[in-house]
C-alpha cells in the first residue's frame, strides 16, 4: 500500500555545516527550515560517526533533506555511507554560488535562496511504501 509523505517530524534535515562560507550557508538554511516547522534537523556527525540511535531515527524517517555547500557532497557522501538515500537535495555551489572563507557575515539573501529551492522539494509529496 502507499501513501504520500510527511508531516513536519518524519522529515530530518541534514546539513554538511562546512567552515566555509557556502558550508555555513548551509547550516544557516537548515536551522531556517527548522524554525519554520518544516521538519527537524539531526546531527551529521552523528551519522558519520555511527551512532547507532541517531542511524535508527534516520532509518525510521520518512523524508531525509540534505543540504550540502559544495560538490564534496559531505551530507549525501556520509548518509550513503550508512546506506542511506537523500529524498531531497540541495547543493549550493550548483546553484551558482562560489565556495570561499566564510567572512562570518552571514549571506541572507544565500539562505533565503537556498530555503526556497529546499521547499520547493519538500512540497512535493513522495510516494512511500507501507508495511
Ligand atoms: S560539502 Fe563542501 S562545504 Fe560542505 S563540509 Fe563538505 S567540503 Fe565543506
Amino acid at each position: 500500500m502507499a501513501e504520500e509523505c510527511c508531516s513536519p517530524s518524519e522529515i530530518l534535515i541534514f546539513t554538511c555545516s562546512g567552515s566555509s562560507n557556502v558550508g555555513q550557508v548551509a547550516n544557516q538554511a537548515a536551522v531556517d527550515l527548522q524554525q519554520e516547522g518544516i521538519g527537524k534537523m539531526l546531527c551529521l556527525a552523528g551519522i558519520g560517526g555511527h551512532v547507532s540511535g541517531m542511524i535508527a531515527s534516520a532509518q525510521s524517517a520518512k523524508r531525509l533533506v540534505g543540504i550540502d555547500g559544495c560538490s564534496v557532497a559531505c551530507t549525501k557522501k556520509t548518509m550513503e555511507h550508512v546506506g542511506l538515500s537523500l529524498t531531497d537535495y540541495v547543493l549550493i555551489t550548483a546553484l551558482g554560488y562560489e565556495k570561499g572563507p566564510y567572512s562570518g557575515t552571514m549571506d541572507k539573501k544565500a539562505v533565503d535562496k537556498i530555503k526556497d529551492e529546499m521547499k520547493k522539494q519538500i512540497v512535493k509529496p513522495i510516494k512511500i511504501e507501507v508495511k
